[in-house]
């Protein structure tokens, strides 16, 4: 029987449709947050950093299993990278590229990593999420082999962002990476 228009019982991440201009979509908001009850963000570990200099941010999965913090330049100072490439794209991320010694993780072990190719034997890590809420934190940038010195995290993770107030860089992943997206068997 056809679905009557404009009450879906279904809801479709149109992230995850390819080949979708996300650009050109028209986007409503939903103002969830005020929606009852109130959601009391995780808190992990009290910022200790020694740079005073730098403003500390406290952040999380949703369920509270990984929280980190974190010292950084003004959030709204920074460019925040929002890449096209076939994996930010269906998740959203939004990046900033913090050093490693200026982010204190708390819950590791709870984490899971979106590797490139999925096999069991790939010990490159990669994006990594919460294994309870699946909520994506962090980019391990393909440790253990190599060590880039920094630790990017999704801002969405960090609490209290304004995510309209801040600067986003729209990086071209898509076309940076040359090959088109092809489903990985
Ligand atoms: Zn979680």
């Amino acid at each position: 029987m056809a679905q009557k228009l404009g009450v879906p019982n279904i809801g479709l991440n149109a992230r995850t449709i390819q080949d979708l201009d996300l650009d050109k979509l028209k986007k409503k908001t939903y103002d969830g947050a005020a929606l009852e009850p109130a959601y009391d963000a995780p808190v992990g570990p009290k910022p200790s950093f020694a740079d005073a200099s730098k403003q500390s941010y406290q952040g999380s999965c949703h369920c509270g299993k990984v929280t980190f913090a974190l010292q950084s330049e003004p959030l709204n100072d920074l460019e925040v990278t929002d890449c096209n490439c076939n994996i930010c794209a269906r998740n959203g991320y939004l990046w900033i590229y913090p050093s490693k010694d200026a982010v204190q993780l708390q819950g590791e072990e709870s984490l899971r990593h979106h590797s490139r190719y999925y096999k069991s034997d790939d010990k490159v890590a990669g994006h990594g999420f919460c294994s309870t809420c699946g909520v994506f934190v962090l980019n391990k940038l393909g440790e253990p082999n190599a060590d880039s010195g920094i630790l990017p995290i999704n801002v969405r993770a960090i609490n209290g962002v304004d995510l309209d107030g801040l600067k986003i860089k729209k990086h071209d992943g898509k076309t940076l990476t040359g090959k088109p997206y092809v489903l990985i068997e």
